[in-house]
């Protein structure tokens, strides 16, 4: 396995980084994933349009032209010879003192990352998945707006634990004002009388690359889509359930805190839409 880091490619063991990067010491940094489907990067300049913003939006210098930055990411999927994989993009402030100050980090560091997949076992794409929401809160777009990728994954990574804590392998975040956001590391879409519901942008959630992709093929299929704040009982009463993202792909919920989502299995439309997204991602990409 090569992993790009900085201007070269070095094994896994010696993928190492300062423990003076701000990216450890404080969370300084952003990132992407991104799949790659029968050697297809899915969607890649979605993928980096949102790192650029994400660098733009924390005052991120990047080290590389949007050129140069495809052309690392293409030639380290290249470099590993793997059909189907799970591309991780980070991007840190970089070296600095142990101080915040993020203007005595002269360069960014960047690593790039190609590994097999690993997603939730394949028996939970047919039976669905239990979930929980919680009461960790998406961060206020106001502060940290969740647009920006950053390492700053701590809010997701306490989602994480509470799931745990309940059992269960994924969970939802609500915003402060009780809306459904997302969850720790997917959009969320119900479907109520044939129409798909996902929250929209403000409510606080990442502009997830797969949630905009189900749109347009939930839409090609002929289904209404409307991005509509609800809250958690729109989502128990809801007819189906289901996330959305990268590393999830389209993943059905059959149960939310306990309620059961239409019949306890995964429904006819989200079915339907995850037989099309498949096609899709193989039948898209660079390269
Ligand atoms: N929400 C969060 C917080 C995420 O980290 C992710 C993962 O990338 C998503 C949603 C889904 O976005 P995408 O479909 O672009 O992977």
């Amino acid at each position: 396995q090569w992993i790009f880091l900085n201007d070269e490619y070095v094994s896994k063991e010696n993928a190492k980084i300062s423990v003076y990067d701000h990216g450890f010491l404080y969370g300084d940094g952003i990132f992407e994933g991104i799949r790659v489907y029968s050697g297809n990067i899915f969607r890649m300049e979605e993928h980096m349009d949102r790192l650029y913003r994400s660098a733009k939006s924390i005052m991120l210098n990047m080290p590389y032209s949007r050129e140069e930055f495809n052309n690392i990411i293409v030639k380290t999927v290249e470099k590993n010879e793997i059909e189907d994989a799970y591309i991780r993009v980070v991007v840190s402030r970089g070296v600095g003192d142990l101080g915040l100050d993020p203007y005595k980090c002269p360069k960014a560091n960047v690593v790039v990352i190609v590994e097999p997949l690993a997603i939730f076992p394949k028996k939970l794409y047919e039976t669905g998945l239990e979930i929980v929401t919680v009461a960790t809160r998406r961060n206020r777009p106001d502060v940290l707006s969740p647009k920006v990728k950053s390492l700053n994954y701590l809010n997701n990574v306490l989602v994480r634990i509470e799931a745990h804590l309940a059992n269960v392998s994924e969970a939802l975040m609500l915003n402060d004002q009780g809306y459904v956001a997302e969850g720790s590391a997917d959009n969320v879409f119900i479907i109520r009388d044939n129409v798909f519901y996902t929250p929209p942008g403000y409510v606080g959630a990442l502009e997830g690359i797969t949630r905009n992709a189900v749109i347009e093929i939930a839409k090609d299929l002929g289904y209404e889509v409307k991005e509509e704040p609800f809250t958690r009982h729109d989502v128990y009463v809801a007819d189906e359930v289901f996330l959305t993202g990268t590393a999830a792909e389209v993943i059905a919920v059959v149960k939310v805190d306990g309620r059961t989502i239409g019949d306890g299995v995964p429904g006819i439309h989200t079915k339907k839409l995850l037989e099309k997204f498949r096609e899709r991602v193989v039948s898209e990409g660079v390269k």
